[in-house]
């Protein structure tokens, strides 16, 4: 019988640079499941329903998360509902093989009370310049929305203390890759009294 293989969740700040290193990570390690979330927000440019999200209406995602489909889910900076399919994880892990949840700091505190055995990693910005920096240098949100992530950023950076490890995102490819090996690390073995 294949061994359970242990979740890996990342989570950090708004804009610190998540989805690149998950894009990364997609690219260069096929071995790494990737969980596609269910959004209701709308697809932006150049992202494929089924490979970047599963783009939901609301009401079809109150259903899912009123049946228990999701394993979490939270509503992203006010605006957008997003969530991880719970069924595909399971699958996934049963099989072996290891599994990644890129996703808020609510939805990481969520899968920390159901799965505490996860790791749990909060990808952290060299600093707080460089966040704003990439935050008003993307240009894909209006004023409002860019204040609003912002105030999201200030508050999830103090919450570093709450992850098992934290990866410094100074260049994408050494931080998926510190990442990656991370990933390998055994699970901690129960405590005994
Ligand atoms: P974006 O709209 O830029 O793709 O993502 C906005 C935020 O939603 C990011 O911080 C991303 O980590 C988070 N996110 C994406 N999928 C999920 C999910 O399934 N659950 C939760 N809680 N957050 C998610």
């Amino acid at each position: 019988m294949t061994a359970r293989s242990r979740l890996t969740v990342l989570a950090g700040p708004t804009a610190v640079g998540k989805g690149t290193v998950a894009a990364y990570v997609r690219e260069h390690h096929p071995e790494v499941w990737l969980s596609v979330s269910v959004t209701t927000r709308r697809p932006r440019p150049g992202e494929v329903d089924g490979v970047h999200y599963h783009f939901v209406d609301d009401a079809t995602f109150d259903v899912m998360a009123a049946r228990g489909d999701l394993l979490e889910w939270a509503v992203v900076h006010g605006r957008a509902k997003y969530g991880t399919p719970r069924a595909p994880v399971e699958e996934i892990l049963d099989a072996g093989r290891p599994a990644l949840l890129e996703i808020d700091l609510q939805g990481a505190r969520q899968v920390r009370r159901t799965m505490p055995e996860a790791l749990f990693v909060f990808l952290s910005p060299p600093g707080w310049d460089e966040l704003v920096r990439r935050l008003v240098g993307r240009g894909t949100e209006d004023e409002e929305e860019r204040a609003a992530r912002l105030e999201t950023a200030r508050v999830e950076l103090a919450a570093a203390e709450e992850f098992d490890v934290t990866v410094v995102n100074d260049d994408v490819r050494r931080a998926a890759e510190e990442l990656v090996s991370w990933m390998g690390t055994p699970v901690p073995a129960p405590k005994r009294d």
